[in-house]
């Protein structure tokens, strides 16, 4: 098997689990496109805090880690196995940070929504890895590129956030706003260059802090580019959705068709 791709997926609202939109439809055609994984390592903005750790369960369950959604939403099942052996081969390869182990964690909905989605028969074991929002951009690129060792064993390493992402300004009626078409056109424009320390100082940028309000959505691409070896990115679903979340998605070599 060659190298495995580095995916980054946008995943917006929770409800994209049970509705037949561009974004789900986006989603699957990336899953269609690339090899199928012997496992899945995902970087996920719902899982941010202090220290970095990776789960272990052997069947981890779901966090339904959002509120005010359709029953519906609430009673959806993923029974993905979880890759004890992963989460230690994860360990052994970072070396510039201690990465331990969080045995009973199951799956938050940045991870779980998008999967449902992309590899609906849960055939595929699935693993997250915490994002510490103690360290710095170049630290967590660190961390990806001593990942990047697993995309040639099969595993597909998965960053879900969103480009964008002010949850405080969505209207569902809007259309983009400009602040927020300019933000995901500058660092999809970075991202195609590979510049690396524009990426790294997107704060600097005018229109970071309404992009952002809070980096946890944007930080899994510091890990994601590190683990993409500078490879160019091809961007599907480029839209932004109730004028504030950018669900650009963006898949990092190895694609195949
Ligand atoms: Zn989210």
């Amino acid at each position: 098997m060659g190298k495995m791709p580095v995916v980054f997926i946008g995943h917006g609202s929770p409800m994209n689990a049970l509705e037949d939109n561009e974004f789900a439809k986006g989603w699957q055609d990336i899953a269609a496109k690339i090899p199928k994984p012997e496992a899945i390592l995902c970087i996920s903005a719902h899982w941010y805090g202090e220290g970095s750790f990776v789960t272990s369960a052997i069947t981890p369950g779901l966090i339904y880690d959002f509120y005010g959604f359709p029953d519906e939403l609430y009673g959806i099942k993923y029974p993905a196995k979880g890759s004890p052996a992963l989460a230690l081969r994860v360990k052994k390869a970072v070396k510039s940070v201690k990465v331990k182990s969080e045995e009973t964690r199951g799956l938050d909905h940045g991870a779980w929504v998008v999967f449902y989605r992309m590899y609906p028969k849960a055939d595929i074991p699935v693993i997250q890895l915490s994002i510490d929002g103690n360290l710095s951009p170049e630290e967590q690129f660190k961390i990806g590129q001593e990942l990047s060792v697993l995309r040639d064993e099969g595993v597909l390493i998965l960053g879900s956030g969103n480009i964008v992402h002010n949850l405080g300004l969505v209207d569902y009626a809007a259309s983009p706003y400009d602040w927020a078409k300019e933000f995901d056109g500058f660092v999809a424009k970075i991202l195609k260059k590979n510049d690396v320390e524009a990426l790294f100082n997107w704060k600097q940028d005018k229109n970071g802090k309404l992009a952002h309000p809070f980096e946890d959505h944007f930080v899994p691409l510091f890990y994601l580019i590190g683990a993409s070896g500078g490879e160019a990115p091809r961007f599907s679903v480029e839209n932004i959705f109730a004028g504030s979340l950018s669900m650009r998605c963006a898949v990092f070599g190895g694609l195949v068709g």
